[in-house]
């Protein structure tokens, strides 16, 4: 437990890094951005070395904008929100990429309205996460089932529960870990940003997972 203390630690310590680097990234990245724009109208005959610029700079966007959810609390507002239509509107949003991956997304909830005190736009965040990687987990296909429940009088649950490739056990314990992918265009950020912002919710996330199985994420969070 000692370890796991420290190495939590460890992680606050270099989050609060990460994005106050993030932030500072920011600002040079869009100049750079806009003349990129301007050349490119410029030397079309080069209009090869422009997109590849454009997409690294993309991916810079991504990781720093990953970062950045590692949030400033004073920037966070709290309030009473319906998880339940949250989670079938990020449902629809999600609905093409999906169909486009031959996922089917199965939504249960044991009611039409929980409400639980959150930051929404981070909790969306937290979700559109789970899924997408519970998406890219099974890319020959397969079904995804988010189900809210209710854990306990104060305490509501979220499963995702995909039938993907599934983590090896001595994998489970990188999760969390910045810059931990397994896949080319990844950033590793998506899982330790979301358990940063369950964590600020005084919330809970639990994994499990077989290999050539799938995995369940299990996240906890107080009404
Ligand atoms: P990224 O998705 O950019 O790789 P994440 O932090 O979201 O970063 O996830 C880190 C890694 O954890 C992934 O690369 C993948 O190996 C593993 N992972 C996360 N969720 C799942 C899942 N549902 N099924 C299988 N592997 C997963
Ligand atoms: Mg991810």
């Amino acid at each position: 437990a000692e370890e796991i203390l420290i190495n939590s630690e460890k992680l606050s310590i270099a989050g609060q890094l990460a994005a106050g680097i993030a932030h500072e990234i920011r600002n040079p990245m869009t100049a750079i951005k806009g003349f990129i724009q301007l050349l490119t109208s410029e030397f079309t005959s080069r209009k090869d070395y422009f997109d590849i610029i454009s997409s690294e700079i993309e991916r810079i966007e991504l990781i720093i904008s990953e970062l950045l959810l590692l949030s400033k609390p004073q920037e966070m507002k709290f309030h009473q929100a319906n998880i339940v239509s949250v989670l079938s509107e990020i449902k629809l949003l999600l609905e093409t990429q999906a169909i486009l991956n031959n996922v089917e997304i199965n939504f249960v909830s044991v009611a039409a309205r929980i409400d639980i005190y959150c930051e929404v736009n981070q909790i969306k965040q937290v979700c559109i996460n789970f899924i997408q990687n519970a998406i890219e987990a099974m890319p020959a296909g397969g079904k995804l089932t988010v189900e809210i429940s209710q854990a306990s009088e104060g305490e509501v649950l979220i499963r995702f529960i995909d039938q993907g490739c599934g983590i090896a056990p001595e994998m489970l314990q990188k999760l969390g870990e910045p810059f931990y992918t397994t896949k080319e265009h990844g950033t590793g950020l998506g899982f330790m940003v979301s358990k940063r912002i369950i964590e600020n919710h005084g919330g809970r996330v639990h994994v499990r997972s077989e290999l050539e199985k799938g995995t369940t994420i299990e996240v906890y969070l107080p009404r």
